[in-house]
């Protein structure tokens, strides 16, 4: 017998066809004596339809009250998973946030799970056999009573940490892709599936535009060491073995991955956006005048690089944001240009980042030249680079986006066969 997490996200619950289709997945870990705990998102398209609505009502909203009304959509599919859990003969009940409790932050809309009591959830597995049918994405915010919702995506970050609170053997992530893959499979055609990903180079995927899951959820997945499973559910529940590993792909702490291939996926984003400063002053300060503006602006600077002054006078610094926050930051940059002292702006907002990422790079050299080389064969201009123990990122012009990220897949042998 194993304790299980099982999480559906929208597409999964998007109609009361795909809800059973769930409470059969469900039966089915049932049915091989599992404990099972639900974690579900809303019907799919369903938050957005909220969130529009809190807008129509007002641009300018109490959060609390835009919590109250987004954390309803998971309270309907959690009910509704329920009773179609009820029909097929399995006792299962429903769970709010505020019931359990899971308790967070007051950051309302983004909200933490600072805390979760697992105990009325393994109580009622022992004493009454019952399914736990959790409602994703909401917590309460103890001090004030007050419903809080934990940010878009957020129904990942549920599962990880209820999986966590009640010592769950894994948390299964079931969305309507059937794991997480070497890289974008519409972008390239061999992309693979992968088996296994350690939690710090899923963590970079994610980050870096990987949609799968939530960026908080695999933090969280990191630090409690929770096994992840992402799978399909579009796989039908009949067919599928309990007792055997099914397709998907299992996110876990990089000691359980035996063979560490060097490079492990390619994340790209093309949301990115290039600011140049020229001839700024070769001094102490000059970086903190640039950036203090940036981040009081609440606006996130990505790679940033900074030449060395060949005469000790002045240099370039260059730095990328995201796409929709250019205007933003070009404008902060130059209302604050008495203060920083530059000649030029120069910009370019056809660009691209692309990451290479693997746990195996700590222990090879040379895994980023190679990499460098193999672009330059294909006439690709690098502008700007940055690296980490575990990867590396090149900002590209736009155009070059597929052909780099298929000469780079290649080159580090994820083609699948
Ligand atoms: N329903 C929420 C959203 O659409 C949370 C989730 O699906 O994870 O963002
Ligand atoms: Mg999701």
């Amino acid at each position: 017998m194993a304790r299980l997490v099982m999480k559906f996200g929208g597409s999964s619950v998007a109609d009361i066809d795909r809800i059973r289709n769930v409470a059969r997945h469900v039966k089915r870990e049932v049915d091989a004596g599992h404990e099972v705990a639900v974690v579900v998102s809303a019907m799919k398209g369903e938050t957005n339809k909220l969130v529009d609505l809190v807008r129509a009502a007002s641009v300018l909203h109490d959060q609390r009250e835009y919590d109250a009304v987004v954390a309803s959509g998971e309270q309907v599919t959690s009910g509704l998973l329920a009773i179609a859990l009820q029909a097929l003969g399995i006792p299962a009940r429903s769970w709010q946030g505020w019931q359990i409790p899971i308790k967070t932050s007051d950051a309302h809309g983004s909200a933490r799970i600072l805390d979760i009591d697992g105990a009325p959830l393994v109580k009622a597995f022992a004493e009454r056999n019952e399914v736990a049918v959790i409602a994703g994405f909401q917590g309460i915010h103890a001090e004030s009573g007050r419903i809080a919702t934990l940010g878009r995506g957020g129904s990942d970050t549920s599962a990880v940490a209820l999986a966590a609170a009640i010592k769950a053997d894994r948390c299964d992530i079931y969305t309507d892709v059937d794991g997480v893959y070497t890289t974008d499979p519409r972008v390239v055609p061999k992309a693979r599936r992968l088996d296994k990903i350690a939690f710090e180079e899923m963590l970079e995927m994610a980050s870096l535009g990987a949609k799968v899951m939530q960026v908080r959820s695999i933090e969280l997945g990191m630090t409690h060491n929770v096994r992840i499973f992402v799978r399909s559910s579009f796989d039908a529940p009949e067919d599928i073995d309990p007792h055997r590993p099914p397709p998907g792909t299992l996110i876990c702490d990089e000691t359980e991955i035996m063979e560490h291939e060097v490079v492990t996926g390619i994340a790209f984003s093309r949301d990115e956006a290039q600011i140049s400063v020229r001839n700024v002053e070769d001094k102490p300060g000059v970086a903190a005048s640039i950036f203090g503006p940036l981040a009081d602006a609440n606006i996130n600077v990505d790679m940033i690089v900074q030449n060395v002054s060949p005469d000790g006078k002045t240099t370039d610094l260059t730095f990328t944001v995201p796409a929709a926050d250019f205007e933003r930051a070009k404008a902060t940059v130059e209302t604050a240009r008495e203060t920083i002292g530059f000649a030029r702006l120069d910009v370019a907002e056809d660009v691209c980042k692309v990451s290479v990422i693997g746990v195996g790079m700590r222990s090879h050299a040379g895994v980023a030249a190679r990499g460098f080389r193999a672009l330059a064969d294909r006439g690709i201009n690098i502008r700007a680079i940055t690296t980490s123990e575990i990867k590396f990122s090149l900002l590209i012009d736009a155009a070059y986006t597929e052909l780099a990220v298929r000469t780079l897949h290649t080159l580090y042998g994820l083609d699948k066969a």
